[in-house]
């Protein structure tokens, strides 16, 4: 029997760690990437942290709350909505407003914990293959200014730990016990604790180590091919691509924030929309050795490799590309009170990387309707690079079996249905 091919669209997290799952069951892969290297969209601009511990959906009042300010005083918050933009993404607010309050919210979580339950095995297993070989466990440390404010967050990650996929919280410490643990922290930092069970990893190593991998067991990459739409034809699925048409037995859509324009077509109203996130690189006097959270920032630092970097921000302009002016300047200010020896001038690499956004916070993973060869996996919010290792047997199960592997609670069609 010929083996069995599988196409697919989009050399990001998703599509990289899906394609290596498919090449293990014994499937020919050929990967497609709209951009001229893999790791385009946001895969290699993240943070690194594979945090299933700490995967609460976004949709959530304080969020909204956050928005709206955002509208009153442009460039302010941590998620950012512009008016201009408002057209753009009002079918993804609207939906987003819905997901926002406690059940759904609550019950998101659950369905997210579905997955996350199996990214530390899972990532484990990558490493015991070596295909991640820098995967750091050192703890989070999470830092305030006030007692109050370090009380309340310890509080909400212990009832997060009862969730069972974190220890509880370690206990308060005070500044100077802060700085023997990293001795470059500024005066904002004056209480703080170490948060375990979220690890971390350099995103771009790991893009690089997943290609060479998957090139060295015969996965053809097809770089500068961006797919332009997908259709499934019997027993064939096509894919037009700007050279002429690509024929192959499954196909796999994993184009991040740009997937919205292949799922209409397929009759999938996902509402995926970027989320456009930053990062830079410091070169701080006192390099970190744990990932650092800074208050209520929403603006987090990680040590990545020998690099230092800051990253944060969700943006809805409309748009997954652009890196609009000031975006830096902020996180920077809100940075700085928490870092010492750092030169905020002298940053380097400033990012953009766009989310794939979804109203409810969760992915899109199933089969596209009437089309059982076409598997959909995107809209994975935050955690694209926590949800990857589990996504991807997902994906892989869907290929195998077709719908019968649908988790309802990832159905791409569950806004299409309710549009009706
Ligand atoms: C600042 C920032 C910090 C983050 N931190 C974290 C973190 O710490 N932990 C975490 O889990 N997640 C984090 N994320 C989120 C994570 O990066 C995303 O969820 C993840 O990258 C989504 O994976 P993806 O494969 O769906 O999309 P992407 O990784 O964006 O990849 C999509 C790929 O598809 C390609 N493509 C697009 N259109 C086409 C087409 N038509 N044909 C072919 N190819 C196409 C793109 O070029 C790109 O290579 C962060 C994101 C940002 C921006």
């Amino acid at each position: 029997m010929p083996t069995a091919e599988v196409a697919v669209v989009g050399g990001g997290l998703i599509g990289l760690f899906s394609a290596h799952e498919l090449v293990e069951r014994g499937y020919a892969v050929t990967v497609l990437e709209a951009g001229g290297g893999l790791g385009g969209g946001a895969a290699r601009v993240n943070g690194g942290w594979v945090c299933p511990a700490r995967s609460d959906p976004l949709p959530s009042w304080g969020v909204v709350r956050d928005g709206i300010r955002s509208l009153v005083s442009p460039g302010r918050g941590s998620f950012l909505l512009s008016a201009r933009a408002l057209p753009r993404v009002a079918g993804y607010l609207a939906r987003f407003l819905a997901s926002s309050g406690g059940q759904t919210f609550s019950r998101s979580w659950d369905d997210l914990d579905l997955l996350n339950r199996r990214t530390a095995g899972l990532v484990d297993e990558l490493v015991a293959a070596r295909v991640i070989d820098d995967l750091q466990d050192e703890g989070f440390l999470m830092l305030h200014p006030t007692s109050e404010e370090a009380e309340a967050s310890r509080a909400s990650l212990l009832s997060v730990s009862r969730r069972g996929l974190c220890p509880p919280p370690e206990p308060i410490l005070e500044r100077r016990a802060l700085l023997r643990l990293e001795p470059g922290l500024g005066d904002a930092a004056q209480f703080g604790f170490v948060h375990r069970g979220d690890r971390w990893l350099d995103p771009s190593r790991l893009v690089d180590r997943l290609g060479s991998s998957l090139r060295s067991r015969g996965v053809r990459v097809l770089e500068d091919t961006p797919v332009l739409a997908v259709r499934q034809r019997g027993t064939r699925v096509e894919l037009a691509t700007r050279s002429g048409t690509v024929e192959t037995g499954h196909a796999v859509i994993a184009a991040g924030a740009w997937s919205e324009h292949l799922l209409r077509p397929l009759g999938i109203h996902g509402y995926v929309t970027p989320g456009k996130g930053y990062s830079f690189t410091i070169h701080p006097e006192h390099p970190p050795t744990h990932v650092l959270r800074l208050g209520d920032t929403h603006v987090g630092v990680t040590p990545m490799g020998g690099r230092t970097r800051v990253l944060g921000m969700v943006e809805l302009d409309g748009t997954p590309e652009g890196l609009p002016a000031g975006r830096i300047d902020v996180m920077k200010r809100k940075a700085a009170p928490y870092l010492t020896g750092v030169d905020w001038d002298a940053s380097t690499d400033e990012q953009v990387g766009p989310r794939p956004m979804t109203p409810d916070g969760k992915p899109l993973i199933g089969c596209a309707p009437g089309a059982d060869r076409v598997v959909v996996a995107t809209g994975h919010n935050m955690l694209g690079l926590s949800l990857a290792a589990p996504t991807a047997t997902l994906v892989a199960d869907l290929v195998e079996r077709g719908s019968a592997a649908t988790v309802p609670a990832f159905d791409p069609m569950r806004f299409t249905r309710r549009r009706r």
